[in-house]
């Protein structure tokens, strides 16, 4: 008898031991990691350089508050600037947390109310980021949401000029809709988004918790685009699994996020911001975003030459963030990959997704294409 909550629908598997894209459970069954605690530990289980830092960090000083000047988060968030369009960060502890702070200094800075997000989006479960995701069934049972929050469909800029006024502070997306279903959005409609934005004095706000930390093959995907958000949000990968997320803001909205403003009583701690600081100083590295970006590509190859079932409608991605939308439902599909030692994702009832660590090599890829095209 468990006396968790049961809002999970959890696997029968329990994890005893991880390393890279390798979980070993608690019979001593070997998985091929592809999920990566949903895209967190971009850079595997166990990593040495993260794990090294943080053991330095924990001898040191764990947490105080930021009632004190804290030189990890300083750090954290000069790396963050020098790696993004944005000049200040704030930092709180999740990806939902990260969209509510954006929200808030969105509504702030502009004095006006209006969130416009996408339809199939998903923001997270806070009451702020739990009402700009676009998705009924994330709703179901808690209305009334907040007000001034309205859904545009993705990848079509007239829907999202039908719902423009003079009340819009924000618009919010994110550039490859990920619980959605993996849907990349099209260059010409971000652009289009973009001077949309820029004509009405509206604000854009990138939802890179799941995109960004390398993830697609650049620093964050919007580097994919002709784009420069005012704001991004970061989580996910931020700290390899250790809780932190991160709001990146462009100099103008300084005054807006003065003292008392805002704030999170674990937001950047020594312990976090260590964690950030050490995964973003392997992930950032040139050569390791190229890796990714050929990874990305050879995977993408090889899953198109493979996968050769009709069951297979269409494979969408970019770097190593991909969906395989399929013409039915994938969940029994996801199960029998488990049997067979092979973790995959689900994102909406049709699509597998595969978030592999970073660090993932050809020769993982090749063998879960193997799996794959064998289930399919
Ligand atoms: C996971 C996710 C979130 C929510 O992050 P949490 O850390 O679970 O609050 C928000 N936006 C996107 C795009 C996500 O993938």
């Amino acid at each position: 008898m468990s006396s968790i909550f049961p809002t999970y629908a959890r696997w029968d598997v329990t994890v005893q031991r991880a390393e890279g894209a390798t979980l070993i459970d608690t019979d001593g069954k070997e998985y091929l990691d592809f999920t990566s605690g949903i895209g967190v530990c971009n850079l595997g289980h166990n990593h040495p350089i993260v794990n090294k830092k943080i053991k330095e960090q924990l001898d040191q000083v764990w947490h105080v508050s930021n009632l004190f000047h804290i030189p990890t988060q300083e750090q954290a968030a000069t790396i963050l600037t020098e790696n993004t369009c944005g000049d200040y960060v704030f930092f709180c502890n999740s990806g939902a947390e990260g969209n509510e702070a954006a929200i808030k200094l969105a509504r702030k800075y502009t004095g006006k109310s209006k969130i416009i997000s996408f339809k199939q989006s998903f923001h997270g479960r806070t009451f702020g980021s739990m009402s700009a995701t676009g998705q009924e069934k994330i709703h179901e049972g808690y209305g009334p949401l907040l007000e001034q929050f309205e859904y545009a469909v993705f990848n079509d800029i007239n829907s999202v000029k039908s719902l423009v006024d003079n009340q819009v502070a924000a618009v919010m997306i994110e550039v490859i809709q990920g619980e959605g279903g993996v849907h990349p959005a099209d260059p010409r409609f971000m652009e289009e988004l973009q001077q949309l934005c820029i004509d009405n004095k509206i604000l854009l706000i990138v939802d890179e918790v799941q995109t960004g930390i390398g993830r697609t093959g650049k620093a964050f995907a919007y580097e994919h685009y002709d784009l420069s958000p005012d704001i991004i949000v970061s989580a996910k990968g931020l700290g390899n699994g250790f809780p932190i997320g991160a709001v990146i803001g462009k100099e103008k909205l300084k005054e807006a996020f003065g003292p008392g403003s805002h704030g999170s009583t674990y937001g950047g701690n020594p312990l976090a911001t260590t964690a950030a600081c050490a995964v973003m100083s392997q992930v950032f590295q040139p050569e390791f975003l190229k890796e990714v970006e050929v990874k990305g590509n050879y995977f993408m190859e090889l899953l198109n030459e493979k996968l050769t079932s009709t069951f297979v409608n269409e494979i969408k991605g970019k770097g190593l963030m991909v969906g395989i939308e399929c013409n039915g439902e994938v969940g029994s599909l996801l199960t029998e990959m488990r049997e067979k030692g092979f973790l995959a994702l689900s994102a909406g009832p049709n699509v597998i997704r595969l978030l592999p660590p970073l660090t993932v090599t050809k020769e993982q890829l090749k063998s879960a294409v193997s799996v794959l095209a064998e289930v399919l």
